[in-house]
Order: structure tokens, then sequence, then C-alpha cells
């Protein structure tokens, strides 16, 4: 073997280096980055995560008084002492209802009886065990099982079910039990 052998020995070598190398190093950066990504992930932690963090909710209703806060009240017509597990906006008929933030419609209800219950009802489920409910509806305006964005018209005021006049009673819930609206949505704006 002569020196001019070696020499393009070495020069197929480089080249082929040159070409090659700069290939091959995005995919290994790649396989490098996912394995790093699987290994962040620990489904516990990630759990645990979701269900400490709030989501940003924003009011159902732009026009409208705040008429009966959560919390224990005296039931109308006696003296027992109730728990109202949402929060009452009194407003005109048909007034529209915004979703308080993204998520999926999980139910809804167009059946009620007169002076009874939670009259036309929807519940919308969102993230981190979250769920907000919107009752005593006039119309409904979504599907159950649609994917709703922030900021979407999902219903209309009404009084169906057991109300004196038309208002919303709109509740949150977290892993089924309800919580004051009010730690969570500044309703200053829809205050008497
Ligand atoms: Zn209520």
């Amino acid at each position: 073997m002569n020196k001019f052998h070696l020499l393009f020995k070495y020069l197929v070598l480089i080249v082929f280096g040159f070409f090659i190398l700069p290939m091959a190093a995005p995919l290994m950066s790649a396989e490098k980055s996912e394995l790093k990504y699987t290994q962040n992930i620990n489904p516990e932690a990630k759990m645990q995560d979701e269900k400490s963090s709030a989501i940003k909710f924003e009011k159902p209703l732009r026009i409208g008084k705040v008429s009966a806060r959560y919390g224990k009240m005296k039931s109308p017509g006696s003296d027992k002492i109730v728990m109202h597990t949402g929060i009452d906006m009194a407003a005109p008929l048909n007034t529209d209802i915004y979703v308080a933030a993204a998520g999926t419609v999980i139910f809804t209800n167009e059946n009620f009886e007169e002076n009874r219950g939670p009259g036309k009802e929807i519940a919308v489920q969102h993230t981190n065990g979250f769920q907000t409910r919107y009752t005593h509806l006039n119309e409904i305006l979504v599907k159950n099982g649609q994917i709703i964005q922030a900021g979407e018209i999902i219903a209309k005021v009404g009084s169906t079910g057991r109300s004196t006049g038309p208002h919303l009673h709109f509740e949150i819930r977290l892993n089924d039990k309800t919580e004051n609206p009010e730690d969570y949505i500044d309703f200053k704006d829809l205050k008497k």
C-alpha cells in the first residue's frame, strides 16, 4: 500500500464523516430529548399537581345582580337552615350565559318540573377535577359531549324548576364537592 492509497482512504473517511455525521446528529439528539421527556413523567406527581392547582374561571354573566350567595341560608318560607350550593344572579330572561372556562359538556337536562328542582340544567367538566353547573335555564345551546372553548355562550337565563324569577344558579364543584364560586371569581360587577 503506497502513500497515495493511504491518503485516498483518509480522504474518503473525512468526506463520509463530513456528510454522514451531521445527518445523524439531529436523530441522536431527538432520541436523547425523548428519553429525557419520558423520564420526567411521574404519573403520581402529575395527578397531585392537577388536584391542587386551580384553573381560571370567568363570570358566567356579563349583566345581572347577585341575589343569593353561596353558603348556609334560611329556606324560603320556613325557619329551616339549608345549604345554598351555588351563587344566584338575577338577570333578564334570555340573558346570555357564558361558560366559566373551557371544558366538555357532560350533562344536559331539558326536562323539568314546575316549581321543583334545578330546571333545565347543564354541567361542564373542566381540567383539574373542576366542574361547573348552570341551572334554571330557559334555553340550552349545547349538546352533551360537546367541547366548549372559553368565552362561548352555552345557554340563556330562565326561570325553570324551583325559581321565583329569571336567574342563574351557578355552581363550581371540585372533585364532586361544591365550592364557593366567590373563591374563584370576582362577582363585584354583579353586586347590587
Ligand atoms: Zn341558587
